[in-house]
């Protein structure tokens, strides 16, 4: 019987690019959701933009369009990247959409009616000038720890606390550069607090076939500290759907970027016949899956289900959590090029490369994964073109010139380490538990079988010898027939290469039973086209060149991973591949604020007690100013004795516990090393203004 199955991934969010962290997702779950179908079942995969929220709204605004259009663009874009990466969903959509709406408002209607919505009055920062509530983000301020300044209103990316904006010195607003005022607003609550609730999840995260073992333990540590009620809603302006009822509060991210999934699946309903109820009735027969990563982890696996569960839905079947992708072993970055669009990869790579090697390396668990470029390229190179592509290569040509592209009688004997691997099943075992490293080395394996059949045989001999033509024939007949097969088990992670493979062997889309079937004696094939060529390293550092070089500072608010706008609930892991590293724009009135001159370090010393700080005496001609740096860790202080650097000379003193700093000397730094002082070219003087 087949099964039926619905699966989705997370929506990404209408405000940044697709990238290769992105993809290890989109991957994963399109290679898992071929298999199903390959294997006959009815499954059907869908996905939508992400598209509503405050940094929707501002971007459009600062573009001077509509947010309708702004989403629209990324649609366009996004869908363009999936389709490169052969990504095939059955439905992508969007959530700016009637159907999820419709499914907003049932939602949100239903857990009312269930006692589950509670409105509260919160207070929180609000700009006077742009008069509008501000998410956790558009909030800057200092830290209230080490006091770093300009930090995120959620935690600080100098010494890692987290706090909440309210804890800010000297707050501003990220938007108009206002100081936020606080004030208070009614926002509507899930109650996820309420004993209903927790009852329910505790039974449903006990079930191993709803979350991984390892997601179950951090679920348990949740559950244990007792879940707080999620703020499900924001105030006017807002780019979202309203709520019922409610005149200027809108459903926040929770309310209704998930149901986007049930939006975009009753679109591809009323596009097909499918039959929506069936699929997500409470007592439905058929399968949900959500493949989502980690950082999504407590909104797909707490809030989700019990919003489903008491709005007279059914819960997931799984949701498969995975891990973020490193690039060279460090987290993706923009400066060192690692920060890959999925754009410019597909400028100068082939995507199906990407998609063996994210496969080679997912094994369905949580971890991350490492996207090692040379690695990558060695790997691909061996498996594929060396061990795969090189069987029909060496046979295919003999079957066109000396057999007229007529093969011949098969071997059944050389077939048997295929077939009982196949009647095993460990490889169908390992596709279904997203194992799909465990899967591919089992299908290398084979192709090593197949190579040492080659080997063993030699047909390139048979055919300078006389009287060896049947053999030769069935040798390279052979040899095509476990090439089919390889391509069968490949083909969730090879979809295009498998295509250019059934036209050249001139058979019907492979299914997961066509292993059964050899190639027929008598059966025509075309001409063997080049199917893979090895990737060239250079490709490779050409497109991380361009990802250094396409660094244009573009004034883009934070892109966040997945469903996960703005979220400050559940800090638990922050969007760090998606920052953008670049500050807004400013205009030029703003830059002339900052009074930068030229100053002589005319003494400096260390400071009793500071394991960072020395102190700096700063001549600048007409007159000298203390400053504290945290330069220790670089400089010596007899070396610093008479050069010329920068400050800014008009930031306002600040008492530290060593004295008070009139200023701030200007050092370069990242996680590449600093600090660096600066200095200028000769024949700067003191006092010299910096414009
Ligand atoms: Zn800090």
């Amino acid at each position: 019987m087949p099964r039926k199955i619905l699966v989705t991934s997370a929506l990404p969010y209408a405000n940044g690019s697709i990238h290769l962290g992105h993809l290890v997702e989109y991957i994963q779950t399109d290679i898992w959701v071929r298999f199903q179908k390959m294997r006959g079942h009815d499954c059907h995969y869908v996905c939508a933009d992400d598209t509503h929220g405050t940094p929707i709204m501002l971007r459009a605004e600062k573009e001077g369009i509509t947010p309708e259009q702004l989403v629209e663009r990324t649609w366009h874009e996004h869908k363009r990247d999936f389709d490169g990466f052969h990504v095939d969903f059955d439905n992508y959509y969007s959530t700016n959409t009637p159907e999820t709406r419709h499914y907003a408002d049932t939602i949100y209607t239903r857990l009312k009616a269930a006692g589950l919505i509670e409105v509260r009055a919160i207070e929180q920062f609000y700009d006077p000038v742009k008069e509008m509530f501000l998410p956790d983000r558009f909030i800057k301020g200092e830290c209230p720890k080490c006091h770093a300044k300009d930090q995120y209103g959620d935690n600080c990316e100098a010494c890692g606390a987290a706090y909440q904006p309210t804890d800010l010195i000297e707050p501003y607003s990220a938007v108009s550069g206002a100081k936020p005022v606080r004030k208070q607003s009614d926002h509507h609550f899930f109650k996820l607090s309420d004993p209903r609730c927790a009852d329910f999840l505790k039974q449903w995260t006990a079930d191993p076939a709803h979350v991984q073992a390892e997601a179950a333990n951090k679920l348990g540590e949740w559950l244990d500290a007792g879940l707080s009620d999620w703020d499900i809603s924001r105030d006017a302006p807002y780019f979202g759907f309203e709520i019922p009822g409610a005149p200027g509060k809108y459903y926040y991210v929770w309310l209704d970027a998930p149901i986007g999934y049930m939006g975009s699946f009753q679109n591809l309903c009323d596009r097909t016949g499918l039959d929506f109820n069936e699929y997500w009735k409470p007592d439905s027969e058929t399968e949900l899956y959500h493949f989502i990563g980690k950082d999504i982890l407590y909104f797909h696996t707490l809030f989700w289900p019990a919003e489903l569960a008491h709005a007279g839905f059914r819960t997931p079947t799984g949701v498969f959590c995975h891990g973020f992708l490193t690039v060279n072993g460090l987290k993706m970055s923009k400066s060192r090029g690692t920060f890959i669009t999925a754009e410019s990869y597909l400028n100068h790579l082939n995507p199906e490369w990407l998609r063996y090697y994210y496969a080679a390396k997912l094994n369905g668990s949580m971890e991350d994964i490492d996207l090692n470029l040379e690695d990558f390229a060695a790997r691909v190179n061996s498996d594929l073109v060396g061990k795969y592509v090189n069987i029909a290569s060496r046979c295919a040509g003999f079957i066109s010139k000396r057999f007229g592209g007529k093969l011949g009688a098969v071997d059944m004997n050389a077939c048997a380490e295929f077939s009982s691997a196949f009647a095993e099943g460990a490889i169908a075992a390992s596709y279904e538990e997203r194992d799909f490293g465990r899967a591919l080395r089992e299908i290398m394996r084979l192709a090593d079988v197949a190579n040492q059949y080659i080997a063993e045989r030699k047909p390139w001999e048979m055919a300078k010898q006389e009287g060896r033509e049947a053999e030769l024939h069935e040798v390279c007949s052979t040899a095509l027939t476990l090439f089919r097969d390889l391509t069968l088990y490949l083909k969730p992670v090879l979809p295009k290469l498998a295509e250019q493979v059934e036209v050249f062997l001139n058979i019907a889309p492979l299914a997961w039973n066509d292993i059964w079937s050899p190639l027929p004696a008598g059966h025509v094939i075309n001409d063997y086209q080049h199917l893979m060529t090895r990737i060239d390293p250079k490709k490779i550092e050409t497109m991380v060149e361009e990802n250094k070089q396409s660094l244009a500072p573009t004034p883009e608010v934070a892109a966040p991973a997945p469903i996960k706008h703005a979220q400050h609930q559940q800090n638990e892991a922050k969007a760090e591949t998606a920052a953008s590293p670049w500050e807004p724009f400013i205009s030029i009135d703003d830059f002339t604020k900052v009074d930068l001159r030229i100053a002589r370090i005319a003494h400096a010393e260390h400071v009793e007690g500071a394991d960072k700080l020395l102190k700096l005496t700063l001549d600048l001609g007409t007159e000298t100013r203390t400053v504290f740096a945290g330069i220790k860790s670089a400089y010596a202080p007899e070396t610093l004795v008479g050069r010329l650097t920068v400050m800014v000379a008009n930031l306002a003193p600040r008492k530290m516990k060593f004295g008070m700093s009139e200023g701030m000397v200007c050092a370069a730094s990242d996680e590449r090393g600093g600090p660096f002082l600066l200095s200028p070219d000769s024949g700067a003087q003191p006092g010299m203004r910096i414009k």
